[in-house]
């Protein structure tokens, strides 16, 4: 049982360096939670302050009920990975993993029976022997998770443990930590760069610029609800097409959006939704998913710049009166001519537009929480 709550944290460094602001988190038992953002934006600091590895300069954080701020790394049962893994050179795999567990005093013969039990989870039993040169980068990882491990802590603290390895060794190994998850079945905090780590990983998302949370919520709330610009533009694969000097119309009580000239009458949820804020109209930044677009029809035309087959599946570049629109469009079924040169009419059901203020950036529908929580309410009754 480890609940973590987490108010008002503050760091400043001795150079006077704001790294992290106001951060406010509630984390229920057993929850996996990812910190993403962009290098520089406080995840680690914001880690290291919860592991004990840096003074809190201000705000309070508690383990199960528990103000921490005050006690020593070694007795806030936090274990933490690193993504250097930090494994001692000259001891074997199994001193290695003994460690942390001598240094408290363990009697041996718990000792062998935890180290032997976690080596088996992690499929490392026949390199309890060797030191850490004669392992693979993998297999690095996983003695530091399973040195980690083998104290059972409440918390399981993870900065950028993939970020070392290939891309292949990265992606098994992400398969890999969702399966041990499963078997630890303890509370997580995992920090990373790499937003499709975030997504497949995390059963909710900080994410951070600047020192600041921009928004937490599930993979798909911020997917589906990003607060602002910054989230749009980070979250997704490929990148959301952005469409600059859109604007928001309002006509006889009724919200439109219009992009380079082709007009959407908004959906019913969007019309309250903006009617309930008194939104005014405006200047926008509509916001388009590159696998929401359908080609074929409607009112926005564009010319094939790139194409890229992958099968299943194929991206395109397309140019639209000068902006580069990407399209991920679903080759089954599929009966336009998409080679390059070839011209598109396109479109997007107005309910998948994201209305960026352009002033603010922020989303005018999802800007706060509330919003995000009523979105919730939304899907679950219209099967959204
Ligand atoms: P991230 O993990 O998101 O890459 P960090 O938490 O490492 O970001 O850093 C956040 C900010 O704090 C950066 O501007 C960084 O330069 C600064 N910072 C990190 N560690 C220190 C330190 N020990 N002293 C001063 N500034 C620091």
């Amino acid at each position: 049982m480890a609940e973590v709550s987490i108010r008002n944290l503050l760091k400043v460094y001795d150079n006077n360096i704001t790294s992290v602001h106001n951060f406010n988190l509630e984390i229920k038992d057993k929850e996996f939670i990812v910190l993403v953002g962009p290098s520089g934006c406080g995840k680690s600091t914001s880690l290291r302050m919860i592991a004990g590895l840096e003074d809190i300069t201000d705000g309070e954080l508690y383990i199960d009920g528990k103000l921490v701020n005050d006690i020593a790394p070694k007795d806030r049962d936090i274990a933490m990975v690193f993504q250097n893994y930090a494994l001692y050179p000259h001891m074997s795999v199994y001193d290695n993993m003994a460690f942390a567990l001598k240094l408290k005093k363990t009697p041996r013969a718990d000792i062998d029976k935890k180290v032997k039990e976690v080596a088996e989870i992690l499929d490392i039993t026949q390199y309890l022997d060797r030191k850490p040169k004669a392992l693979s980068g993998g297999q690095r990882q996983r003695v530091a998770i399973g040195r980690a491990m083998v104290r059972d802590p409440k918390v399981f603290l993870m900065d950028e443990p993939l970020s070392n390895l290939d891309a292949k060794l990265r992606n098994q190994m992400r398969a890999e930590i969702i399966k041990l998850r499963k078997k630890i079945d303890t509370t997580f905090m995992y920090v990373t760069h790499d937003q499709t780590e975030a997504m497949t990983l995390g059963d909710r998302i900080v994410i951070m610029k600047d020192g600041y949370v921009n928004q937490i919520g599930t993979p798909q709330e911020l997917f589906d609800c990003p607060v602002n610009l910054f989230v749009a533009g980070f979250i997704g694969m490929p990148v959301m097409n952005f469409f600059d000097g859109s604007k928001l119309e309002l006509k006889d009580g009724k919200y439109y959006a219009n992009i380079k000239g082709a007009v959407f009458e908004l959906s019913e949820f969007q019309q309250k939704a903006l009617a309930q804020n008194g939104q005014q109209p405006c200047d926008i930044i509509a916001g388009v998913r590159p696998q929401y677009i359908t080609v074929g029809e409607g009112d926005l035309h564009g010319e094939v710049e790139v194409s890229e087959m992958l099968g299943s599946e194929v991206d395109l570049h397309v140019n639209c009166g000068g902006d580069d629109v990407v399209m991920v469009l679903q080759t089954m079924n599929l009966e336009e001519d998409v080679s390059i040169g070839a011209q598109l009419d396109f479109t997007v059901q107005p309910r998948l537009i994201q209305l960026f203020d352009k002033a603010s950036g922020n989303n005018l529908i999802w800007y706060d929480q509330e919003s995000v929580d009523r979105h919730e309410a939304h899907c679950k009754r219209y099967d959204f």
